[in-house]
């Protein structure tokens, strides 16, 4: 697909066609079913300050909690219960907590009591790390680049190394060579994001040939400076302009695994699972999260999830599956 018309897809009037398109091309390429993969927020504590993150180190009205050892187990076989198939470790970004050496333990456990694929999503690491995580056992790695725009990235997280690549666009291809599934995504909406660069991001995708695709729009969150400053974005903040975003993703990559997110969610409450799900995706990350812990990972405030234990928040979940003609897969 050339950039005009990705750009043409992103600004046309009405994207209907499109998404009846996307359809297509995920229902050929993943027929019906839905992957679940249970996702569980290690912990709030984080060293960075992303100007757009609600858990930034500097902001003082968080409420910081680390899982331990045995809660994350837990969920896993929670996960395992549910048939889920998939457990996603994330986290704040503290090298201090979340050892080479613990979360190598931490593999093994999951693997060996739970069977559990496992998507690691701890942010900026070492190639020495990822190795060892790989050696562990790790299946996934999710660590989205946020926008291929260098200097609105640099802008965005500050202290980021000066490097002449993309620093998390590196460490993408160099889990791809030590034999990671790897996932990336971008939010849509930063102040400062133009629609030019949306293109490239798209583009990039297919470049860099993901299994995974995390796509979500920009939520304020008032207690970071992005949340206070009036900078506005030419990229909407919509939930039709994220859909047209995974529409445009399955068709640059009809085999990826695309999430319908829980940002997309908290953007549009009532429809936003379904419009994700019927625009390309194939993906739903329920959160595992211990309810005691969970309000401390607000990266933006009123993140609305599917909580899964909770039976009633699944099975409305499943419902809309059903409507839909869905179902779902374990993977
Ligand atoms: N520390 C990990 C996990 C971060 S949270 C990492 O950096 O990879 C996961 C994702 O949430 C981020 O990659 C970002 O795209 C998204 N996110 C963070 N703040 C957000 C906000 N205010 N609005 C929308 N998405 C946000």
């Amino acid at each position: 697909m050339t950039r005009e018309a990705i750009l043409s897809y992103l600004t046309a009037p009405t994207a209907d066609a499109l998404f009846a398109e996307a359809r297509r091309v995920r229902h050929a390429t993943k027929g019906n079913g839905v992957f679940l993969r249970g996702l569980i927020e290690l912990s709030s504590i984080c060293d960075r300050n992303c100007l757009y993150c609600g858990m930034r180190h500097e902001n003082p009205n968080v409420r910081r909690y680390a899982m331990q050892d045995d809660e994350i187990v837990a969920c896993a076989a929670l996960a395992a219960e549910l048939n889920f198939g998939t457990v996603v470790l994330q986290a704040g970004e503290c090298e201090r907590l979340w050892t080479q050496a613990r979360i190598s333990q931490l593999i093994r456990r999951i693997k060996a009591e739970t069977g559990q694929k496992i998507t690691l999503s701890l942010g900026e690491r070492s190639e020495a790390d990822t190795a060892a995580w790989k050696a562990a056992g790790a299946d996934r790695y999710l660590l989205r680049f946020e926008t291929t725009d260098r200097s609105l990235f640099n802008r965005i997280h500050p202290g980021s190394p000066q490097t002449e690549e993309h620093p998390r666009i590196a460490q993408l291809k160099r889990m791809k060579a030590q034999g990671y599934e790897i996932g990336s995504g971008v939010m849509l909406g930063i102040p400062g994001q133009t629609l030019d660069s949306v293109v490239e991001d798209l583009l990039t995708f297919a470049e860099l040939k993901l299994d995974m695709v995390g796509l979500g729009p920009y939520l304020k969150h008032p207690e970071t400076p992005l949340g206070q400053s009036d900078q506005t974005s030419e990229v909407p903040v919509s939930a039709d302009f994220t859909c047209r975003c995974y529409a445009l993703t399955r068709l640059l990559l009809p085999n990826a695994n695309i999430p319908s997110t829980t940002a997309l969610s908290t953007l549009d409450p009532l429809n936003g699972r379904t419009l994700g799900l019927t625009s390309g995706a194939n993906v739903f990350m329920p959160n595992l999260t211990p309810a005691f812990y969970r309000e401390g990972y607000q990266i933006y405030p009123g993140k609305i999830c599917v909580v899964a234990p909770q039976a009633d928040s699944l099975d409305a979940l499943k419902a809309t599956f059903n409507e839909l003609g869905l179902c779902q897969q374990q993977g």
